[in-house]
């Protein structure tokens, strides 16, 4: 069994964050684990309110983990504020983690602020040690200061992006209405383009971390960063296919385990 954890937020509505991380990897067959850095109170139509737990309480659930279990893969999301970064940064160095995704999240769909953007220039510190960034294009945008307005300018998001230390970049294009395809720069400077097809839906709740924790879970396994990102486009293509409608506003992608 490959041992894969998230660090991440929780989704009190069990769409997004830590909720949809750990759903996705017990469909891909590892065993998840998890280290909150503050919990939402959520549901479908919004974002409510944010509690971000302690410095201490992070270091200590991310110590306790690397000292008696062995970590195949992590993925990071939600980190919410600069203090939280510093002390997630400090404990990946520390347990050299290998197989480390960063789904640098911002913003909900819903609007809501789920990082402080004072902690943007720590997050880019971040990034610096990253296997693979999963930037959306309104991410990639803050993150490579440039307007995306096509898909050059996405390979040169990335490629700043790149120059921060991430080892890959795959940018979502699922933002942009014209162009579904999501594009990966390799460490090596090669172009990848996965070409995905749009599902009529309301319901996307929680896409970015589906494929975020499906890209860990086989990177996990062993496989290169071009296959595991293949999975993880299959896996939210299926997810979103398979999204249901809940409460009252944006219902969540659906998993199959
Ligand atoms: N809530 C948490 C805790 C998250 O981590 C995320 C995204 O990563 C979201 C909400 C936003 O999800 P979405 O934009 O898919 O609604």
């Amino acid at each position: 069994m490959k041992n894969i954890l998230t660090i991440a937020g929780s989704d009190s509505c069990g769409g997004a964050g830590i909720q949809a991380d750990l759903k996705a990897m017990s469909a891909q067959g590892v065993y998840g684990m998890s280290v909150i850095t503050a919990i939402t109170a959520q549901n479908t139509q919004g974002v409510f309110a944010v509690e971000e737990l302690s410095k201490e309480i992070i270091e200590k659930q991310i110590e306790v983990i690397f000292e008696d279990i062995e970590v195949h893969g992590v993925k990071v999301g939600m980190l919410s504020s600069k203090y939280i970064i510093d002390t997630v940064l400090e404990g990946l160095k520390k347990y050299k983690v290998k197989n480390l995704v960063i789904d640098p999240v911002m913003i909900s769909k819903s609007g809501y602020n789920l990082l402080r953007p004072e902690a943007v220039e720590a997050l880019k510190k971040l990034i610096g040690i990253g296997d693979l960034i999963t930037p959306n294009v309104p991410e990639a945008e803050v993150l490579g200061e440039i307007k995306i307005k096509n898909e050059d300018d996405m390979i040169e998001a990335g490629r700043r992006i790149q120059k921060m230390g991430a080892k890959n970049v795959l940018i979502k294009g699922g933002h942009r209405m014209d162009s579904p395809t999501d594009i990966l720069i390799t460490e090596d400077g090669r172009v990848v383009k996965y070409k995905g097809k749009r599902f009529e839906t309301k319901n996307t709740h929680g896409t970015g971390c589906t494929l975020s924790s499906t890209i860990v879970s086989y990177l996990g396994k062993g496989d290169s960063v071009e296959e595991a990102v293949q999975k993880g486009k299959d896996y939210i293509s299926k997810a979103i296919e398979n999204s249901f409608d809940l409460g009252h506003g944006v219902g969540p992608v659906g998993h199959f385990i």
